[in-house]
């Protein structure tokens, strides 16, 4: 009963930041329980990539094991542009869901007719209220989110992980 008075959001044990894993919004990325590890293997070395088939040269975002187009399962993985710029965005000042601190930005990105993902829809991190506009140029950042213990045949194993945002580039002058 105490511990139920004291804790301001009942029935959510956040503190400190951590959360219960049946909470976890972040995907389990070790190679034993995701066939898309290498998406986050390139985050790491500072590559924003996906899957591009190998039969119809159909690009697609978020990657994939199957092509959307041919259902070929020949995949590639290529590089995608890491800046791009702000067409329209939302800014969540207050109320963000656990585990998004505020403001909550989702900005639809716009990367140039040379890119072969012309938008995407991300969130936009290392901002303070009220800074995006329409048209600023953003650019990828990759950060490490709340390592995962997963089973391995009887071995507890550690997985790290990384996701991905994109931050506002600021001028040589600030
Ligand atoms: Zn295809």
């Amino acid at each position: 009963m105490a511990d139920l008075q004291e804790a301001k959001i009942v029935g959510t044990p956040a503190l400190d930041g951590r959360y219960i894993s049946e909470m976890d919004m972040w995907p389990l990325e070790c190679q034993e329980f995701n066939r898309l590890y290498q998406f986050y293997d390139n985050l790491r070395e500072g590559r924003f990539t996906t899957t591009k088939c190998k039969k119809c040269g159909h690009i697609a975002f978020p990657p994939g094991v199957i092509c959307p187009r041919c259902w070929s399962e020949e995949l590639e993985w290529v590089d995608l542009t890491q800046r791009a710029k702000v067409v329209t965005f939302t800014e969540t000042q207050a109320g963000a869901p656990l585990g998004f601190p505020p403001p909550l930005i989702l900005a639809w990105l716009n990367f140039g007719k040379d890119s072969p993902i012309k938008h995407l829809l991300v969130r936009i991190i290392n901002c303070a209220e009220g800074e995006l506009k329409e048209g600023d140029e953003v650019k990828l950042v990759v950060f490490e989110v709340p390592a995962h213990p997963i089973e391995v045949k009887r071995e507890t194993k550690v997985c790290n992980r990384v996701y991905y945002a994109f931050e506002p580039v600021k001028s040589a002058s600030m």
